[in-house]
């Protein structure tokens, strides 16, 4: 016994030193990152490089190999390592702020609170109303004594009506509070910090930003204008490591208008399977889908599949927050008890509402969106913007000449015009624009003139 107790002290006391010294060369570490920082500010370079952090990660995965250490703790240790210096090397920047489409319009709301007319290209907002049928419902719901709590993953008959439509099970899915939560929950309850995701660029932010409120590394796949946005699978392939858990799609895509053929999705879950990666997928542009035919992850019955769909978009109830997600059995559970202890349940008038809008067709406005966004493109080509004709969503993304997005978007902002600079759906689209159809067609053409106009005064 006793001497146990002091074996038992002496190995205590070598943990110690252990982590004094890591502690200490986790400094050292800090210290060369922010020297590495200033060489990087002075010459203008990024504070990412991806080609370097994979070097290091080789490094990484070689010597845990060597010593028989598990490699996918080691590389979560480094992803920490990396994130934290690359905060650091970004605090030693002159803050240039990352404007996104949500920035952009609380600047053309603040400034319509001051008394200007402002065109709202920016947001991702239908103009047009929900079905009147959701309004008698949110009426009705107070007289009905709709207004407690309901379960978590939503009321018995909402989750009835939603699992019968996607033809799926109840308990696969649970409703949330729009689609963004339901992003949100599912990388947090799914990833742990240190681990990565795969993002295709340009992507809706919100994606990079749940991974880093997580302490998730994104990994980011760019595409390009030239490839007419298609992902290159092979090198998706090739950013994945032992620490990649999840890839997120978003088709139809904000801001491109993006729809993947069924070979590329068949290539993209094949990955997953491979793998072993969650594929989130953002679909709650599904309704709006045009030019090719949209193919759902839920066709692949792939059981690491989310699927993230919205009453926003499909029936104009953005502000109704009410989205549901659809996966297997214990993804749905881990993402019900995030939602349990984030906010209870979604509002259950909020539900009643969205039952009612379920069985309504939504085909007119998808309708009108596609009508928007061919006008939007005609007017584009008379300009002799470059850009790829949206197969689908609410956006038209085009190439600006001669100018970086936010010269632009100040420009027409100043004009009363608000438009979303490409920069916030990553920041290697700074030439990019993107353009919301929410709007009616009188007010996109002086919407599209002014933007003309601002364009020749620089040509
Ligand atoms: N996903 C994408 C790609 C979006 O563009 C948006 C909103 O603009 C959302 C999700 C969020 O929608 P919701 O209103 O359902 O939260």
């Amino acid at each position: 016994m006793m001497k146990d107790d002091g074996e038992l002290e002496a190995l205590r006391e070598k943990v110690r030193l252990v982590t004094a010294d890591i502690v200490r060369d986790v400094h050292k570490r800090m210290d060369l990152a922010k020297q590495i920082g200033e060489i990087k500010g002075r010459l203008g370079i990024d504070v990412r490089d991806e080609k370097v952090e994979q070097e290091v990660r080789n490094n990484v995965l070689a010597l845990a190999d060597e010593i028989g250490m598990n490699q996918e703790f080691m590389l979560r240790l480094l992803n920490i390592l990396l994130e934290e210096s690359e905060s650091l090397q970004a605090l030693k920047r002159p803050q240039v702020q990352r404007q996104t489409h949500l920035g952009i319009f609380m600047k053309a709301k603040q400034l319509e609170a001051a008394g200007r007319k402002i065109i709202h290209m920016e947001v991702g907002e239908p103009d047009y109303p929900p079905p009147a049928s959701v309004g008698v419902s949110l009426s009705d719901s107070f007289a009905q004594g709709k207004y407690h709590y309901t379960d978590t993953r939503g009321t018995t008959k909402l989750r009835e009506a939603i699992a019968k439509q996607a033809k799926v099970r109840d308990e696969q899915l649970i409703v949330t509070p729009g689609g963004r939560f339901g992003v949100f929950s599912a990388i947090v309850s799914l990833m742990r910090a240190g681990q990565e995701i795969i993002v295709i660029e340009p992507a809706w932010p919100a994606y990079r930003e749940c991974a880093e409120f997580a302490g998730v590394r994104t990994k980011v796949l760019r595409t390009r204008l030239e490839d007419k946005w298609e992902p290159d699978i092979s090198h998706i392939e090739e950013m994945i490591t032992p620490t990649t858990k999840m890839i997120v799609l978003n088709y139809p895509n904000n801001p491109t208008g993006k729809i993947l053929d069924a070979k590329t999705m068949d290539r993209i879950v094949s990955l997953a399977k491979d793998n072993h990666l969650y594929l989130l997928s953002d679909e709650v542009y599904a309704d709006y889908a045009f030019g090719r035919q949209f193919h759902s992850v839920l066709e692949y019955g792939y059981d690491k599949s989310i699927m993230i769909s919205s009453f926003s978009k499909r029936y104009a109830m953005t502000g109704f927050r009410v989205g549901y997600a659809i996966s297997n059995k214990e993804i749905i559970s881990k993402m019900t008890r995030i939602q349990a202890i984030g906010i209870t349940s979604v509002a259950e008038p909020m539900q009643f509402a969205a039952l009612a809008a379920l069985s309504k067709d939504h085909m007119e406005n998808v309708k009108t969106m596609k009508s928007r966004l061919d006008f939007i493109a005609t007017k584009l080509r008379k300009l002799s913007l470059d850009f790829v004709a949206p197969d689908g969503a609410m956006y038209v993304y085009p190439k600006v000449p001669n100018m970086d997005d936010m010269t632009l978007v100040e420009r027409m902002l100043e004009k009363g015009v608000a438009l979303a600079p490409g920069s916030g759906f990553g920041e290697s689209y700074k030439q990019f624009v993107r353009i919301s159809a929410c709007q009616p067609e009188t007010e996109l053409t002086k919407g599209l003139d002014v933007m003309g106009s601002v364009i020749k005064e620089r040509g």
